[in-house]
């Protein structure tokens, strides 16, 4: 079993960042409204998240770690309308699989006498024994790849490693007002969002104040789709399209036309090799979009790809104009 883990952890675990990724999307599952992330030598060293979500309960943390365990889908059906990140039951053994995990969790408002400390090595649980009862989970995962060497050398710079797990929050962030997410590297504050619920201030927590005051709502909808969000201002562009965030149903996705119509709606006010900086949010029935195309689930298929596209560029033409005049 552990085997088969390794292998799944290949797919799912690609580098600390699909750590950082995974672990904040079962906070954010556990309806967190604060989580910290607290990092060393990006993420290979020390990935640690502490949430005040819901926890889990004595019995059913060592489950956790067995494979296709998810508590999150009640019956078949279930999976074409899902709603939560995580549906697979397979991140925590994956993770547990290629390195050194300490869980410590706690369901504080229901009967349970106690939480629980669990300790697994390579994914063979060392300690399961209860603890003090906390809000919330703290999973903290140590010398990450220590038993895969192959992937550890992979791994070539320690600032991109670092990039790509500030990127992951910060498209978190976006995807979440409603959660305050805190970024600690080394042992310094690097990002933190304010947790409203309101989208112009976690921008502000994510890209700066004075780069949220220049952006622009959008607001556009039609019998299938309903697009919302901010662009910046043409004096706000950037030199490549990391700054352009769209979210499915609330997710983070990545959709190579919707990010062209993002674009071509920018379009004739900017220089070519220019972009926006942008926060984009569809609504649509889950029954027109496929987000099982890829296990880290962020490549998504769209049904009526064309009258989106439109919409979205229409609806950033209009409020780019309305800016303008
Ligand atoms: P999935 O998220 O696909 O269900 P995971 O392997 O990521 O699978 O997690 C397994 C299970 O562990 C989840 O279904 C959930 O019940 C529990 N879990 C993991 N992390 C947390 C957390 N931070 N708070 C509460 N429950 C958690
Ligand atoms: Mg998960």
């Amino acid at each position: 079993d552990n085997l088969a883990n390794k292998i799944a952890a290949g797919e799912v675990i690609e580098r600390p960042a699909s750590v950082v990724k995974e672990l904040l999307e079962n906070a954010i599952d556990a309806k967190a409204s604060q989580i910290t992330v607290k990092i060393e030598e990006a993420g290979l060293k020390t990935i640690e998240i502490i949430d005040n979500g819901e926890g889990i309960a004595p019995e059913d943390v060592a489950l956790a770690l067995k494979r296709h365990a998810t508590s999150k889908i009640k019956d078949v059906d279930e999976l074409f309308r899902i709603r939560t990140l995580g549906f697979r039951g397979e991140a925590l053994p994956s993770i547990a699989s290629v390195s050194e995990l300490t869980i410590n969790t706690a369901r504080s408002q229901t009967a349970d006498v106690s939480g629980t400390h669990l300790v697994a090595k390579g994914g063979d649980i060392t300690q399961n024994e209860p603890a003090p009862k906390r809000v919330g989970t703290q999973v903290k995962v140590e010398n990450l790849f220590y038993n895969t060497p192959a992937r550890l050398k992979y791994i070539k710079s320690l600032q991109a490693e670092l990039a790509h797990i500030t990127d992951i929050i910060n498209r978190l962030s976006l995807a979440h007002p409603e959660v305050a997410f805190t970024l600690v590297n080394d042992g310094r504050d690097m990002m933190k969002t304010a947790g409203t619920g309101d989208l112009q201030q976690a921008i502000a927590g994510v890209y700066g104040i004075s780069t949220a005051k220049k952006m622009v709502e959008i607001s556009s909808a039609d019998l299938d789709f309903d697009v919302t969000g901010y662009v910046s201002l043409p004096e706000l562009t950037r030199a490549n399209r990391n700054y352009i965030t769209v979210l499915l149903n609330g997710r983070y996705i990545k959709n190579f036309l919707i990010n062209r119509a993002i674009v071509d709606g920018y379009g004739s006010k900017l220089m070519v090799g220019r972009f926006p900086i942008a926060v984009i949010d569809i609504k649509i029935d889950p029954f027109l979009a496929d987000v099982n195309v890829h296990p880290t689930k962020q490549e998504v298929r769209i049904s009526k790809e064309g009258e989106l596209m439109n919409l979205i560029k229409t609806a950033i033409r209009a409020a780019l104009s309305d800016e303008v005049l």
